[in-house]
């Protein structure tokens, strides 16, 4: 592959050193004067923020002396391919910025389109070839906007383009404000979906499982199982990743996993004698899909548990939802024998008398309640009213993120039927969990 500058070019500050073209600090200045010649004319200015797609793979499978080469290539390609009197810079591993004048909208994409397809000529990689495509942001000036804001507004886009499956262009206009910090999250997004992709392929994904235990004689009820996410030394809580698989649609793949694993261990589980019921927790977006009912069939038909061993964990407002997808889910789940618990109750804005309208067979009473016990009378009359009434409903109350002997002590007082909490039992690895069932066996 030719470099596109000789070498004493590339070490003259304000060049990236590996493509010889205009570096980040370098296209902020060359922006910043741009926007002031453009000041008041009516030709307008637009920035492209180009991502290489699937760039991480290309440099772990033929490594990075190659990864190198594949970025010269790239470069050389965008440069010829630009419109004439335009900047083109590299912002640092496989992203670009172009800075062109164009009259519009069409106009912008025009030239994105021209990008794409200079980058999806066929490449030779080692020993394949290979078609490698970008995800390009574009983002039109506005007239009050700064260099910043506009690089800032074509990062965002880029990402947009990248969760959309990439290999295209997205434009936003300069009406689209965009919350402050909107951008470092969509920095910090990508990089979780980055690492979850990675603990897909690499089997970083893994169930822990919480027991859940009678209050009156701490025997087993069932265990929740909690998904883990490990990428390399560290493991990411799903208080971080969930959110993000949601958005980007990773959580189908994700909770289909979890049911089948879950389901899995309970089948073995049975095998071995122990005939235990795990709670599952589900997510606003696979309730929303119609496929959620044949995942969860599939995964009955696939493991062979009984539907009466699986439970799922879905959050007050989704009970609520109205949706027919979301509806008649929770209908062909129960249709099934499949049991469902409303989780995190008190934290949503339904109240007790509601209640008596939901499929729940249990709540579970969220840790805001249980934290101040035994101290705070208020929150001890709440799980005491909500005991009573689940009592006479029929539904079973588990109190959760119950930590000392004293909070388990007022709960029972208060007659919650179930705990779940450090005090009890952490979450823990199936091997762990079989070894702590044994000793609650032996007692
Ligand atoms: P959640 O469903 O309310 O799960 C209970 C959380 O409380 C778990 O956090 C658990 O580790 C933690 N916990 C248990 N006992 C105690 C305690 O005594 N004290 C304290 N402070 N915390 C306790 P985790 O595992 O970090 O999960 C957080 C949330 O992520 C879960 O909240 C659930 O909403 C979501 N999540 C976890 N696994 C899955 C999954 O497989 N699918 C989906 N959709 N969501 C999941
Ligand atoms: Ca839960
Ligand atoms: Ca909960």
């Amino acid at each position: 592959m030719v470099e596109l500058f000789p070498k004493d070019v590339r070490s003259q500050p304000g060049l990236d050193r590996l493509t010889g073209l205009p570096d980040r600090g370098e296209c902020l200045s060359r922006l910043i004067s741009t926007l002031a010649q453009h000041h008041g004319r009516d030709d307008a200015v637009s920035v492209f923020w180009l991502n290489v797609d699937r760039f991480r793979q290309i440099n772990n499978s033929f490594g990075h002396i190659v990864g190198d080469s594949v970025l010269i290539e790239l470069a050389r390609r965008l440069e010829r391919a630009k419109p004439d009197g335009s900047v083109l810079a590299r912002m640092g591993a496989d992203e670009f910025v172009l800075i062109a004048s164009c009259v519009g909208a069409d106009d912008a994409e025009h030239i994105g389109r021209n990008l794409l397809t200079a980058i999806g000529q066929a490449l030779g990689v080692g020993t394949r070839r290979v078609r490698p495509s970008a995800s390009i942001g574009i983002a039109l000036v506005g007239s009050e906007d700064s260099a910043s804001e506009l690089l800032e507004r074509a990062d965002r886009a880029m990402l947009e383009a990248k969760r959309e499956g990439g290999g295209r262009c997205s434009l936003v206009n300069p009406q689209a404000v965009q919350a402050h910090g909107s951008k470092h999250l969509a920095r910090e997004e990508l990089s979780v979906e980055e690492m979850l992709h990675r603990a897909l392929e690499t089997g970083g994904l893994y169930l822990e499982y919480q027991p859940i235990v009678r209050a009156e004689d701490r025997s087993i009820l069932a265990v929740e199982s909690l998904m883990r996410c490990r990428v390399g030394d560290g493991v990411i809580p799903p208080g971080r990743f969930i959110p993000v698989a949601e958005k980007t649609g990773l959580i189908m793949h994700l909770g289909d996993w979890g049911l089948v694993t879950a389901g899995g261990f309970v089948r073995r589980l049975a095998q071995q004698g122990q005939h235990l019921k795990v709670a599952v927790n589900v997510s606003r977006a696979q309730l929303q899909t119609t496929s959620f009912t044949k995942s969860l069939h599939g995964m009955l038909a696939y493991t062979g548990i009984e539907a009466a061993q699986m439970e799922l964990e879905i959050t007050e407002s989704l009970f609520m939802d109205a949706s027919t997808v979301v509806q008649d889910n929770l209908r062909a789940a129960m249709e099934a024998g499949v049991s469902l618990a409303l989780d995190d109750f008190g934290t949503g804005f339904s109240s007790l008398a509601c209640l008596k309208d939901l499929p729940a067979h249990k709540i579970k009473l969220d840790r805001a309640f249980v934290v101040g016990l035994p101290n705070d009378r208020r929150a001890f009359s709440v799980a005491k009213a909500v005991a009573q009434l689940a009592s006479d409903l029929g539904i079973t109350v588990v109190a959760e993120g119950v930590e000392t002997a004293e909070q388990y002590e007022s709960l029972c007082e208060a007659g919650v039927t179930a705990i779940q909490g450090f005090h009890v039992a952490h979450p823990m690895g199936e091997a762990q969990l079989l070894n702590w069932l044994s000793t609650l066996n032996h007692d």
